[in-house]
């Protein structure tokens, strides 16, 4: 039997669908010979590429994608970035670490924030705030010890009551919080088009591509469904999918997580969302809910599932929950999209980054902050192949994904896990 190598969702992208349409690149037909071949072109491949283009300008490279652009994890992501890494499960010990890592997020956000503005990629991206909430007394614990951290390492932020966030955010739900003040808010699925467009001439993408197999020979052949890509050095960017080329098996499960998009709501219905247009809310808990306010439309953010997908009518109704949870007066805003994304969940929280096999390379396992994280490893991963640079001081300060049992075990563990986790989660979902 052949194994599945790549994502195929049940449903289309909200943000994705949100956007004028757009012409793909035409698919990888025939055989071509490149010095490097990018697998999966989300925000770690495309920053594999753009730096090896950067580094390596009479290089050949392709990029090979298997849906089209904005339609992957990095179209369909909740759009939270940031420079600063401030854990959920924060404390201090881990304080310092988050300190050194955040000086790495900086310059990733810098490199991605460069090109944004040079090349006007227009992707909304703002700098809203990011709002972190409890709903329950061992929320408000956890929110106090990322405070703690915040104030360790100098990140501006505000303690926020119960009355700032109805404020914020038009719902009394949440009884604690704090705001991150360099919290970013981005149209996913315009920014992953955008960084498509300004890719440099020497590199050349194929969408509805997937990579179907792979085959070490004096480098490596890429076999896609009409054609052969024969490469001196390849990357895998495919996060929770690399797995499916059989390496790190046993470093990363991949998760899949939902997301929704109301209708766009009336005026009246929409001031019912707080005084500002643009906000966003992640929660205290990992099994929590993410909320975000995109001007007269609410996304919501929850539910994880192993492996494969859960059925659409059970991830729309336990989304509508949260929603009216929140806000029982809007019980009549319908759900315009709901869609499922991958994501590569590691044990210990770290990626795996680094060399897999001769002459090939990998990064994934961003957990749910890849748009900086995977443009952070994406960049530097493209500084190994290409020689400039090995980062073992980047390798020292992420760690690396630690080793996950396998199945049975694993699947066993995550039901027996998540189930713990909701229970402890209570009102934060
Ligand atoms: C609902 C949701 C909300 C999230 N919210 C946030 C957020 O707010 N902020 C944040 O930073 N992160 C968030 N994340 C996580 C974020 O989307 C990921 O960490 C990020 O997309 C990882 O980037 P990547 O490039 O490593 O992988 P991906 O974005 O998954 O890109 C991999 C690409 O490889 C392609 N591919 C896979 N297999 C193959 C193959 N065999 N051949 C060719 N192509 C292949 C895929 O189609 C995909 O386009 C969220 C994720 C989800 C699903």
């Amino acid at each position: 039997m052949s194994r599945v190598t790549y994502p195929q969702y049940t449903n289309r992208c909200g943000w994705n669908a949100l956007l004028p349409p757009r012409d793909p690149k035409p698919p990888l037909t025939g055989n071509c010979k490149v010095d490097f071949a990018v697998v999966g072109a989300g925000y770690t491949g495309l920053a594999i590429a753009r730096r090896l283009a950067e580094l390596r300008p009479d290089a050949s490279i392709v990029v090979l994608e298997a849906d089209v652009v904005g339609e992957g994890s990095a179209g369909r992501n909740s759009g939270f970035t940031t420079k600063f890494v401030l854990p959920r499960n924060a404390s201090l010990k881990i304080a310092e670490t988050a300190r050194l890592q955040s000086k790495y997020f900086a310059e990733a956000f810098d490199w991605m924030m460069s090109a944004i503005e040079a090349k006007g990629i227009d992707c909304g991206l703002h700098r809203a705030g990011t709002i972190r909430a409890a709903a329950t007394e061992r929320g408000e614990a956890a929110v106090r010890s990322v405070i703690e951290v915040a104030e360790k390492n100098k990140i501006s932020h505000t303690v926020l009551t119960r009355e700032m966030i109805t404020e914020r955010i038009g719902s009394c739900y949440y009884r604690f919080g704090m705001e991150m003040e360099d919290g970013y808010l981005l149209q996913p699925a315009a920014l992953v088009r955008g960084l498509v467009d300004i890719l440099p001439e020497n590199v050349t993408l194929y969408e509805k591509t997937p990579a179907l197999k792979l085959t070490r020979a004096n480098g490596w052949e890429i076999q896609t469904p009409e054609g052969m890509v024969r490469a001196g050095r390849i990357a895998l960017a495919t996060n929770g999918y690399i797995r499916r080329f059989g390496y790190l098996k046993s470093r990363m499960a991949t998760i899949f997580t939902y997301a929704a998009l109301t209708e766009a709501m009336s005026p009246a219905d929409a001031a019912q969302l707080g005084a500002k247009e643009s906000w966003g809310l992640l929660p205290s808990h990992r099994l929590g809910t993410t909320l975000r306010r995109v001007g007269n439309r609410l996304l919501v953010r929850s539910l994880y599932a192993l492996e494969h997908e859960i059925p659409q009518s059970e991830a729309v109704a336990e989304l509508r929950k949260r929603f009216i949870r929140r806000w029982p007066s809007l019980s009549h805003v319908q759900f315009e999209y709901v869609w499922g994304g991958t994501t590569a969940f590691t044990m210990n929280g770290a990626p795996w980054w680094g060399r897999i096999d001769e002459n090939a390379y990998a990064s994934g396992g961003c957990n749910g902050s890849g748009i900086t994280k995977g443009t952070m490893l994406g960049k530097a991963l493209a500084e190994v192949m290409a020689g400039a640079h090995d980062h073992q001081e980047l390798c020292a300060i992420m760690g690396s994904a630690s080793w996950i049992a396998p199945d049975p075990f694993r699947t066993i563990g995550f039901h027996v896990i998540s189930a713990i986790e909701r229970r402890r989660a209570g009102l934060e979902s």
